[in-house]
Order: structure tokens, then sequence, then C-alpha cells
């Protein structure tokens, strides 16, 4: 039986392309009999708002879309993220970095989906851990683990080719996990055997299917969605002004006919489908 989930960051209000993510990911679950979960991403420090998650879920109800189980909080399972970084530690595969972002992007080796590649600095340096980022040894854990695969549901068998991102940060500086880190786990943890996203995180999955072989983790299978482009292509952001669910909300608009219209391809004006990988530049 299918479980899924929705997971949104509350660093800022739900906006048309994350009720089209809740919509897919909903309906996926019910269209198969199985589980629609909600887990919020809330370890973002300072930009986590708590009056954001009260906000998301007025937002899904409203748009009718009821999950399944409690929801669950990334900020309660920092244990289990420190101990699977310490395992990852232990595996020799994690080195401490303190490089600032002005100091990668100068000798960046390259660009990878979520910026400047690391060019490694840190690798071969005696750095002091207390304070410091930890980045994965990204040849060494491929090597471990040699070729892997995964399955995208629309997209069809992917070879993960990881590598793509260079040595990326697991453990943040101040925080025992990063996005990468804390979504694979929780997937494994809840599990969820359809991971429904939008396809600006397809690259992503090459690293979580890594994660998953280093850590000895079930392998769910991925439904990569379209995403709601503006008319530049660029993916929706509420930054670029486009109202967000709550403000349609309280405006006192239809959630549920938002919901069909959203299903049904009836957009407002402006705003697209679009199946092109994204990358934001
Ligand atoms: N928290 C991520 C976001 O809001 C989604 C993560 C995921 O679905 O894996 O974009």
């Amino acid at each position: 039986m299918v479980r899924t989930r929705f997971a949104p960051s509350p660093n800022g209000s739900l906006h048309l392309g994350h009720a089209y993510a809740a919509v897919t990911a909903h309906d996926i679950a019910r269209s198969r009999g199985g589980t629609f979960l909600l887990r919020i991403e809330d370890i973002d420090g300072e930009r986590s708002r708590a009056e954001a998650v009260t906000e998301f879920m007025e937002d899904l109800a409203w748009l009718g879309l009821a999950w399944d189980e409690k929801a669950v909080f990334q900020s309660q399972r920092l244990a289990s993220y420190a101990a699977a970084g310490e395992r990852l530690k232990d595996m020799g595969l994690l080195y401490p970095c303190h490089c600032t972002r002005s100091e990668i992007a100068e000798a960046a080796a390259g660009r990878g989906p979520d910026g400047p590649i690391y060019p490694g600095t840190c690798k071969q340096r005696d750095v002091d851990p207390a304070g410091a980022a930890w980045r994965i040894d990204m040849e060494r854990a491929i090597t471990l683990v040699g070729p892997l695969h995964w399955i995208d549901e629309r997209a069809g068998p992917q070879l993960a080719t990881p590598q793509i991102f260079g040595d990326v940060v697991l453990l943040r500086k101040n925080l025992p996990a990063s996005y990468h880190l804390a979504a694979t786990l929780d997937d494994a943890t809840d599990g969820v055997t359809l991971v429904t996203r939008g396809l600006d995180l397809f690259p992503a999955s090459h690293v979580h299917r890594l994660l998953q072989a280093l850590l000895d983790l079930p392998v769910p299978t991925w439904h990569h969605h379209d995403l709601l482009v503006e008319p530049d292509g660029r993916k929706l952001a509420k930054r670029r002004g486009t109202a967000s669910v709550a403000d349609r909300r309280r405006a006192g608009e239809d959630g549920k006919a938002l919901a069909a219209a959203l299903r049904d391809g009836r957009l407002p004006a402006g705003i697209s489908v679009s199946n092109a990988l994204h990358h934001e530049t």
C-alpha cells in the first residue's frame, strides 16, 4: 500500500506551487487506497516559524486535503539525525569544513544543482571540528557502495549520479542534519514508499539514494511532479508576488474549487505547468 507525503518548510506561506504539490501527493494516496502524510521540515533555524505551521494546516484543510496520521516535525527528530551523522563519521565518510560561501564561490569546481560545487579544500586539511559543517566525501562514498539505481514512476529507471553535487554538506553548522539527510531519514522512519515532490528536487534524489545505500535504509519509488511556473519559466515563489494560499483563503475564495482547478490544469493567468527540470539561477 502506498505511503506518500507532503513535506513543506515553514519559512514562508504556501503558494500555488505548494498547493499543487499537496494535491498531487494527496490524490496519489487516495486513488491508490494509500496513506497521505504531512511532515513539517522545520529545521531551518530562524527561518522556521511556528505560525506558519498553523497556517499550513488551515490551508490544507481549506483545500480539502486531510492527512492520515499525526503530522511529524523534523525539529523533534534531531537525535536520530545526529546518530546517522555519527555513523557516517565512523565510516570515515564525512569531513569538517569551515569554508564560507564566498570562499567556495571563488574556488568552485563547477556548478551543481544547488550552486557552486565545493572544491574539496578542507578534505586535505586538519580542520577543527568544533562548529564546523560536515561534508560527505562523495568519491569515497560512491566507491564504497558501487553503482546505484532508483525509479521515478514518471521518468523511469535512473542511474544515481550524486557526484553532480560534489561534497555536499550533510550536517550543517549548529545543526546535526541538512535537508538531504533529514528528508532521507524521515522517509525511511515514516515508511514512505513513494516520495512525491516537485521536479526541482529530482537531482536531490541521487544523493538520497546514496544515503539509503550507506545507511541501509529501504529504497522507495519517487514521483517528481511538474512545477507551476511563471511566464519566464521560473518556479512560482511567494517573493515574486503571487498570492499565497492563505491570502486566497482569507479573501473568501473556495478552497475546494481551487484544488479542483489545480487538478484540471485550470491555472490563473500567467501561470503554467512545466515539465522542464528546473534550476534556480
Ligand atoms: N521541504 C521541501 C520543500 O518545501 C520539500 C522536501 C521534499 O519533499 O523532500 O521544498
